[in-house]
């Protein structure tokens, strides 16, 4: 018999966008394999223990678990089907306990404290084919950022902000180490900047 061939992972030039529905987690594993401080990989110590842990402890009643692949290489994704509706802040919370990535996990929880639409979504270059259909498809070839996709209705009705527009634009300058003081922090030395 043959063996079957591997799925393939190439984009298909549209995107598939999965917002959290009540009953799902939905984790983010930027590069899955690399190493935590006890040398083990991120994938096992911050999702698959934690989520093991949390189960034992009859904190997550979860129905299955899809681990795809997000669209870049390293890169997955899990859905975490649970078997009730879970609040949207725990579910956020929940995620980023779970290894989920912290810079989109705050962004996250700022939209849902903003009241934004869709707080928590994951979109796919090809459709990553799990329990069940994507929330919206569209024909974007580009990764959604509205410079490149400024007519893309899914996008425009659930926009991510970027992080400057929740958090400030982050400055690009090389900086040098300012050493804080103990105590009361001048101002002025937190405003420090390199010219
Ligand atoms: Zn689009």
């Amino acid at each position: 018999m043959r063996r079957a061939k591997p799925p393939k992972h190439e984009p298909d030039n549209m995107a598939y966008w999965f917002i959290r529905h009540k009953d799902e987690l939905l984790i983010d594993l930027d590069d899955a394999a690399r190493r935590t401080k006890s040398g083990a990989p991120w994938i096992e110590v911050f999702f698959r223990r934690r989520l093991r842990d949390a189960i034992k402890a009859g904190k997550l009643n979860v129905r299955e678990v899809w681990l795809v692949r997000s669209n870049s290489e390293h890169h997955f994704s899990a859905f975490v089907h649970l078997a009730s509706p879970m609040p949207d802040l725990e579910a956020l919370i929940w995620q980023l306990h779970l290894g989920s990535d912290l810079y989109r996990g705050r962004a996250d929880l700022m939209r849902l404290a903003r009241g934004i639409e869709a707080p928590s979504l994951l979109i796919f270059n090809r459709d990553p084919k799990i329990y069940r259909a994507p929330d919206f498809v569209c024909k974007c070839k580009e990764k959604h950022v509205t410079a490149r996709n400024p007519d893309c209705a899914i996008w425009l009705k659930l926009r991510g902000y970027s992080p400057w527009e929740l958090f400030g634009p982050s400055s690009q300058t090389v900086e040098r180490c300012i050493a804080l003081p103990l105590g009361k922090v001048p101002t002025k030395l937190i405003m420090e900047q390199a010219k």
